[in-house]
């Protein structure tokens, strides 16, 4: 017999804290393989940062904009043996994104190889447009390699040590970048500092730095280059949405505006839930809060803290401008970046001196364009964020107003036109904000960031090994952030309870 085909009894109860997308994800894979489950969410709502608000007539998505791996999604209906496109659809895209530069460079990138060759050689001439080619089949090789031993595996179950993915990996050490930085290493292949600073931005996909994260980052140009990019129809909330409704009529029950304030547990074995008064029982539990977060308020003294792994520092964070702009406009797309004239300075301010650079590059996403319901017509929402660094006690009220000014003076300059003057609402996002809503403790947007080599094998494991049945899944735990990572974060986490209960 299958596990997935044995009675509730033999799986028992499962408790989740978070209803975040790791979370959302352990407790469908929990559900279908017969656990009686429930997720405690303190807020009113599923999705934790994947979430979504109305503002006067415009919608937005607050969290996460960018869709790559929907497989990942689609995966989890298939589990339930349920059709994906009945619950969950979306756009795929040509265009991966604009980028514009203050001396009036700009450039499109695409998911097709050939199109960036073309691209490339047309703005920065056929030398450069020549190297693409063997610099998208680099990062595709680092991925392919890479992906099954640190994503979709434990970096810390002997199993995945077992494997031949890691003799593999291990002759190609090398040439994985590991003892460079992916600034070094688009250094070494580009001769045009602009491509140099627009590959390098791939760092910031986990909340790190180009400048000291390791080469091997490059592989991330493979999921939108290679694997394409992806809006899913409804915004990047109906991610969350859609699973929550699977989750339900798999039997799921949510707890929705429940703090958990306790794990319980006797000796070494986790026993339950302490949920305001009442007390839940569970065979099981998985934290999808923040792992600093549920060392601090959750887990009991008695269990061991992994103080290494508290010490990670954390990943970068964002200030988000949320934008019902009164005007179309044809230049822009789904996503555009405006760089920065000094990358090197920006990434200094955010990740060594933790302030906010007076020259931010700025990232404007615009659901409109492919969901025209989210704008009223002939406008578009905008969501316009800056990379700034997690909470350290930053003054957020004095930097906000500076970050809008030099936001306002850039992208009119950009355009052409007073964007100050076309702004009929806003909302704002900080740091603080982010810790408030979701616990993720400085506002961090990753978890911790990868700009330590060894930082894989620091994060967080997808199980507490010396305490029985406490699991982890989240931005913070293994495999890291971000919407991919974490569905697969819930699928760890999972499979080594499963195999736990089996
Ligand atoms: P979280 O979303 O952190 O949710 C955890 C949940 O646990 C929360 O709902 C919280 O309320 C709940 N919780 C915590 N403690 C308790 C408690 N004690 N009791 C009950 N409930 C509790 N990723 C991408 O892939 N692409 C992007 O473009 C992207 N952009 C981003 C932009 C922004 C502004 C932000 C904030 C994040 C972005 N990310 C992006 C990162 C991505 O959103 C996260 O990595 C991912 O959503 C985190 O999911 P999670 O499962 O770790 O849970």
């Amino acid at each position: 017999m299958k596990i997935t085909d044995q009675p509730h009894s033999f799986t028992g109860k499962v408790g989740i804290v978070g209803a975040g997308i790791a979370g959302l994800s352990a407790a469908i894979r929990a559900a279908v393989a017969g656990a009686e489950v429930h997720v405690f969410e303190q807020n009113t709502y599923t999705g934790g940062k994947l979430t979504a608000f109305d503002q006067e007539g415009y919608r937005f998505d607050a969290g996460p904009s960018l869709f790559t791996l929907p497989h990942l999604v689609d995966e989890l209906f298939k589990l339930a043996g349920r059709d994906p496109k009945q619950y969950f659809d979306y756009h795929v895209h040509d265009e991966v994104c604009r980028y514009f530069w203050q001396d009036g460079t700009r450039i499109t990138m695409y998911p097709e190889t050939k199109r960036n060759v073309e691209a490339v050689s047309n703005v920065f001439g056929k030398t450069e447009g020549n190297k693409i080619q063997s610099y998208f089949d680099k990062a595709r090789e680092k991925y392919d390699l890479t992906a099954p031993f640190f994503l979709e595996g434990s970096l810390h179950r002997m199993k995945t040590f077992l494997t031949k993915d890691v003799l593999n990996v291990i002759a190609a050490i090398p040439s994985l970048g590991l003892f460079s930085t992916l600034n070094d290493y688009n250094e070494s292949i580009f001769t045009e500092p602009k491509l140099v600073q627009l590959f390098n931005r791939y760092a910031t996909y986990n909340g790190s730095s180009p400048y000291l994260t390791p080469g091997i980052m490059q592989m991330i140009t493979h999921l939108e280059h290679g694997l394409g990019t992806y809006l899913p129809k409804g915004g990047m909330h109906e991610i969350s949405q859609s699973l929550t409704r699977l989750a339900e009529d798999l039997g799921v029950k949510f707890h929705l505006g429940a703090r958990v304030e306790s794990v319980l547990a006797k000796g070494k074995q986790v026993t339950g839930l302490q949920v305001g008064e009442e007390q839940h029982s569970f065979d099981a539990v998985f934290i999808n809060s923040d792992v600093k977060h549920a060392y601090a308020h959750l887990i009991p003294s008695t269990v061991k803290r992994p103080k290494k792994t508290l010490k990670q520092e954390p990943s970068s964070s964002a200030l988000i401008f949320y934008w019902g702009v009164g005007a179309s406009f044809e230049e822009l797309d789904l996503h555009n970046i405006f760089f920065s004239n000094d990358y090197k300075r920006e990434f200094d301010a955010i990740q060594n001196n933790r302030e906010f650079w007076k020259d931010p590059t700025i990232y404007v996403n615009i659901t409109s364009k492919l969901e025209p319901g989210d704008a009223p017509e002939g406008k578009e929402n905008w969501f316009v964020m800056i990379n700034v660094p997690a909470d350290s006690g930053q003054n957020w009220s004095e930097i906000i107003p500076k970050a809008r000014q030099e936001i306002f003076s850039k992208l009119s300059e950009h355009l052409g036109r007073d964007i100050s003057k076309i702004i009929e609402n806003e909302s704002v996002l900080d740091p603080l904000l982010i810790e408030k809503k979701t616990s993720s403790v400085s506002g961090a947007l990753y978890g911790t960031s990868s700009n330590d080599r060894m930082a894989a094998f620091l994060r967080h494991p997808n199980k507490k090994t010396d305490c029985k049945g406490l699991y982890f899944c989240g931005g913070s735990a293994h495999p890291g952030g971000g919407v991919p990572l974490c569905l697969l974060s819930g699928k760890i986490a999972t499979q080594w309870w499963l195999d736990d209960v089996r």
